[in-house]
């Protein structure tokens, strides 16, 4: 979807012009209040040990909001050691990346066997096409 068309917004289901933001305006200033808070929150020492989870008790923005702060960057994971965000298969709390090292590794595992069934499927293909071809040969 390009810039400056009508869009729903994905938070409040508003009809908004889409722009430079994924989300209306009300969302918007909503969000930045929410970012505002989790911000004071973690600027407090007693607070810089918090967890995803203890931070949106406190703050009661919810997680999923606080996993996209992090995320864009806002929320820095440097001076918060407990802070991570949940791993998008299984929850666990992660620093990097969308997945947990174990996610990733079975994803891998399944991109390799996926790559490996496509190669066999390939092979009796092959394999198939051949035999054609021999049969013309021989009908010769
Ligand atoms: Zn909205
Ligand atoms: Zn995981």
């Amino acid at each position: 979807m390009g810039l400056g068309q009508l869009a729903n917004c994905p938070i409040c289901d508003a009809l908004f012009v889409k722009g430079i933001r994924d989300v209306c305006n009300n969302c918007y200033k909503e969000q930045e209040k929410q970012y505002d808070v989790c911000a004071q929150y973690l600027r407090k020492r007693e607070n810089r040990g918090s967890t995803i989870y203890e931070l949106s008790e406190g703050t009661g923005v919810a997680v999923k909001q606080i996993t996209k702060f992090i995320r864009e960057g806002r929320i820095s994971l440097q001076n918060s050691p407990n802070l991570g965000y949940p791993c998008e298969k299984c929850g666990t709390l992660i620093r990097t990346g969308n997945l947990c090292t174990e996610c990733m590794g079975s994803l891998q595992r399944q991109i390799t066997q996926q790559m490996d069934v496509d190669r066999r499927l390939a092979d009796e293909e092959r394999k198939t096409n051949n035999k054609v071809y021999q049969y013309k040969r021989e009908d010769k």
